[in-house]
């Protein structure tokens, strides 16, 4: 009989630029596991307890997986104390600080697998964007090195294309569209504005990484997605045709876990949506989340916030980074809401200012519809939930990702929003962003109509989605298959 121990120890490292990178490698080892292989997380002392309560959850899986902290050494690379993810640096200045860092972090990761034997040793190492060191340590190690981007097949494709015919370069200016005909019958334009980073001319990491990631992409021996084949309408084989290596849908990896909410590990925030919830109607509620990295101009968020606490829809609003808000939202949330973010117009916004169970949300009866900004880790948990959504991207590929919902799998309506929102990495880079609101109040409503009076079509191929998503992942599946296959390419 087959053990844990015949089979390869994987050793996964997720990149550190955001939490949404750390949840789906956790969720990618617990889903290794699952399947009988060790796995070993690597991290960090912040990222760590992250890391470690996901894992917990797993059980009896999470047995199978050690989580091993390695410091960062963010004093000496000039930051302050504890700014171990992209998202807890406080200035762009700090970026290219946290970047060498990142590559110190690394080569202590090298060593420390270095010196690994026996069942220890690794036998392969999944790397999150950005840790190109683990391409040197594994081909030392002689093992396989796979990468894991965090983005879709759909759009590492995309992102493929344009590296390889390179026509956004000829675009006369960032406001004109390009065309990225991967995927015929489907037409895809973007404008040069709402590309990925990749290319953006100059960011905020400084020169030299963006060629440096595209190698390690170009060398590594295969890409490990959080996607299911049956989604992204063969965009993996074609990836792995035009990049020449393995691609592999795992996904979703969310499904990892049951979306209910532990009570002895909530927050008291998380308690809250989920009551608050409870009290609302079958598919009544608006779901209102930008993920992690996010931050919506403040005219804009004024202009979100009008719309919600007037539309017919029961809403509930999570706002990131609510502490770092200027002082005229902040009267506005205060003006506006009661001691439990409840607004008082009508009160039907529920305003959550912090870290939301977004998974369990999306999986609760009452919701029926969720605003987002088209992360691919929100994107597919809400395929997961077989939830319709309305697109409002802010940067990196989520342009990309909006045009997958909307015009590929017709599960989504646009906010029509044109303009990429600056970011750590894009500050300052994209030729000035407006601070005024692109969006009003009267078009978010009419959005939030089309999904909520008129989205049954949507719902009805949210719903079909969702049943092939969970079939993906059982036995026989094909992320399930994906999954025995990494296990066993690699033994
Ligand atoms: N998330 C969450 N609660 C929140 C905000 C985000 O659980 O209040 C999770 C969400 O479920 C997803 C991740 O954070 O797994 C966000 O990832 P995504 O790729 O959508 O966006 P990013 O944060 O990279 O912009």
């Amino acid at each position: 009989m087959e053990t844990a121990m015949s089979k390869p120890h994987f050793v996964l490292v997720p990149w550190i630029g955001g939490i949404s990178h750390i949840l789906p490698m956790t969720d990618i080892g617990c889903l290794l596991a699952s399947h009988g292989a060790p796995v070993t997380i690597i991290t960090t002392p912040v990222n760590s307890p992250l890391v470690q309560s996901r894992v917990d959850r797993a059980t009896p899986h999470g047995a199978g997986i050690a989580v091993i902290t390695i410091p960062f050494p963010a004093t000496e690379a000039g930051l302050s104390e504890g700014c171990e993810r992209l998202d807890l640096i406080p200035s762009p200045a700090m970026v290219p600080g946290f970047f060498r860092a990142c590559t110190e972090f690394g080569e202590a990761v090298a060593r420390h697998c270095r010196r690994q034997d026996g069942p220890r040793r690794p036998s392969c190492i999944i790397a999150g964007m950005c840790h190109t060191w683990a391409l040197g340590a594994a081909r030392e190690l002689c093992v396989p090195c796979y990468v894991f981007h965090g983005f879709g097949a759909f759009a590492l494709l995309c992102i493929e294309h344009l590296f390889k015919q390179r026509r956004h370069e000829a675009l006369p200016s960032a406001d004109e569209l390009v065309d990225i005909p991967v995927l015929p019958p489907f037409e895809f334009k973007v404008l040069g504005k709402q590309l990925p980073p990749h290319f953006v001319p100059s960011t905020s990491m400084g020169s030299g990484w963006m060629q440096e990631f595209r190698e390690f992409d170009m060398a590594v021996d295969g890409i490990v997605v959080n996607s299911f084949e049956e989604l992204e309408h063969g965009s993996a084989a074609l990836l792995a045709a035009s990049a020449g290596k393995k691609v592999l849908a795992v996904g979703p990896v969310s499904l990892s876990h049951e979306p209910i909410l532990d009570p002895r590990a909530a927050s008291d925030d998380a308690r809250r949506c989920m009551a608050w919830l409870d009290t609302k109607e079958a598919r009544s509620v608006v779901y209102v989340s930008f993920g992690s990295a996010g931050r919506m101009p403040a005219a804009q968020l004024m202009q979100l916030g009008m719309a919600l606490v007037s539309c017919p829809w029961p809403t509930l609003w999570v706002i990131n980074g609510a502490d770092t808000l200027p002082g005229d939202v902040k009267d506005w949330l205060r003006e506006n809401t009661d001691a439990n973010g409840v607004t008082h117009a009508h009160r039907k916004c529920l305003i959550v200012r912090g870290w939301a169970p977004q998974v369990a949300i999306l999986d609760h009866p009452a919701v029926g519809g969720f605003m987002t900004h088209c992360g691919w880790g929100s994107t597919l948990e809400s395929v997961a939930a077989g939830m319709p959504m309305v697109t409002w991207p802010f940067f990196a590929e989520q342009f990309i990702n909006e045009r997958l919902i909307v015009d590929v799998l017709g599960i989504g309506v646009s906010v029509g929003v044109t303009k990429p929102t600056e970011n750590v990495l894009t500050a300052g880079k994209l030729g000035g962003v407006e601070a005024k609101a692109e969006i009003g109040a009267g078009q978010v409503k009419k959005a939030l109509a089309r999904l909520m009076d008129e989205g049954e079509d949507m719902r009805r191929k949210a719903q079909e989605l969702k049943k092939k998503a969970r079939a993906a992942l059982e036995e026989g599946g094909s992320s399930y298959m994906n999954l025995e296959k990494l296990i066993h390419s690699t033994v």
